[in-house]
């Protein structure tokens, strides 16, 4: 990657960082804090490589410098020296694409090419949903090197269409000094509506200009296919539903019912028309199909008389700082007893946790105390966490986690 003229009369950014920081970076921890940064040989601009240094003055790591962001340094490299250019950033993605080699076939045309740290692309996501790829940036410091990413990305892969999405927080930033809004095309003409792929055959719409991440929750890809193979002849509540992911699957499955209930009206409109996409559902017959808007917490409070035999629980990520983990945990512990209280006997729950302040041991537990309180008795079907195209290579990518109780 070309470093920028003015970068160039200048010496290399170079620091220094605590002990404690420089442990973690050499186990392969890819975030350098502000407060973690000992000595810096001048100030730093956005997005610019900074070398860091251990105490003997050797190599430790390099990455994206962002003088906005508390992380400062996102590491791309460390170990050995290398130089980061055109070549380099071209073999990274290959990594990423290999890795992917075999995960889906032609029924799974939406999945995820490139997960941020985990696939070394630190802050960057690259999503395909069929011919359109959606390049979402969670950090400023890939605004100045956007168009080599692009020109990389776009060679490689010959995408109809490649949109840009950032996040909130770095929306101000990409407009006023790089000219660049979220949702606009950075290859190829805008889509005038939601893209449909495929999801293990299923047909789905990704609103990849204004949805939720890029326009679905990839995410949930692996319980959604074991929920179609849990459903059948199952009356389903799909809490949290967003776009309905987890009942097109249910019918598919031969559920006899599914309800969507999500506390936004923009989600049960996608859900409805995802349910439609895909009828008829199967072959064993018609699925009802409810949608309710509604806060979920409130609904599964005022609602105990409607009964069902899967509940699926799926919330927003309820802990986005540590000081919001203890809040969590008593949430997760509510909405699971509710969930619960609405089973039929016989019924299954599926609680999700996509909060990365909470452990999926310490989900777990707080799902089976709450099962163990209603004084049923649950068998623990499984759980699962991350799919195999989100990469988690450190703690803070591990986000995702799921449990299935069954009443026995
Ligand atoms: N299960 C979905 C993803 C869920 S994302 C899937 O597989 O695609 C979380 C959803 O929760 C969002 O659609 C959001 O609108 C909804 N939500 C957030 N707070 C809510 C609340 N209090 N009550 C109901 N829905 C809520």
């Amino acid at each position: 990657m070309m470093e920028s003229a003015k970068t160039k009369e200048h010496q290399r950014l170079r620091l220094r960082v605590t002990a404690a920081a420089e442990r973690a970076l050499r186990s392969g921890h890819p975030w350098l804090f502000a407060e973690k940064i000992r000595e810096q040989n001048r100030e730093g601009t956005l997005g610019e490589l900074a070398v860091i240094y251990d105490r003997n003055d050797q190599f430790l790591a390099v990455g994206l410098f962002d003088p906005y962001s508390p992380i400062r340094v996102r590491v791309l490299h460390a170990g050995e020296p290398q130089a980061i250019d055109r070549g380099w950033w071209a073999r990274r993605l290959e990594l990423a694409l290999e890795r992917r080699t075999g995960l889906f076939d032609a029924q799974t045309t939406g999945y995820r090419w490139i997960h941020g740290e985990s696939d070394g692309w630190p802050g960057l996501v690259l999503d395909r949903y069929e011919s359109t790829l959606v390049l979402k940036l969670y950090t400023a410091a890939w605004l100045p090197r956007l168009e080599e990413v692009v020109d990389v990305v776009t060679q490689r892969l010959r995408p109809e269409r490649l949109v840009l999405r950032l996040s909130r927080n770095i929306q101000a930033i990409a407009g006023k000094v790089f000219g660049k809004t979220d949702g606009q095309s950075l290859a190829g003409t805008l889509p005038d509506g939601p893209v449909i792929f495929l999801e293990s055959g299923l047909r789905f719409e990704a609103d990849v200009l204004r949805g939720q991440k890029t326009g679905f929750f990839l995410d949930q890809r692996e319980n959604r296919r074991r929920v179609g193979a849990l459903a059948e002849g199952r009356e389903v509540l799909n809490a949290f539903s967003f776009s309905g992911g987890f009942s097109v699957y249910a019918a598919r499955g031969a559920a006899r019912a599914v309800s969507d209930l999500d506390i936004s009206s923009h989600a049960l409109a996608g859900a409805r028309r995802n349910f439609s996409l895909n009828q008829p559902a199967n072959a064993k017959g018609t699925c009802e199909h409810e949608l309710v808007q509604a806060d979920a917490f409130e609904w599964l409070s005022q609602n105990e008389q409607r009964k069902f035999d899967l509940v699926i629980l799926d919330p927003p990520s309820l802990a986005k700082r540590q000081n919001q983990r203890a809040n969590a945990l008593r949430a997760y512990h509510t909405l699971a007893s509710s969930g619960i209280e609405h089973l039929r006997p016989g019924g299954i729950l599926l609680a999700c946790s996509c909060s990365a302040q909470v452990t999926a041991e310490e989900f777990f537990e707080v799902v089976r105390t709450a099962a163990s309180g209603t004084g049923r008795t649950f068998a623990e079907l499984e759980t699962a966490r991350r799919p195999p195209d989100h990469p988690a290579t450190f703690k803070e990518a591990e986000y995702l986690k799921a449990i299935y109780l069954r009443e026995t």
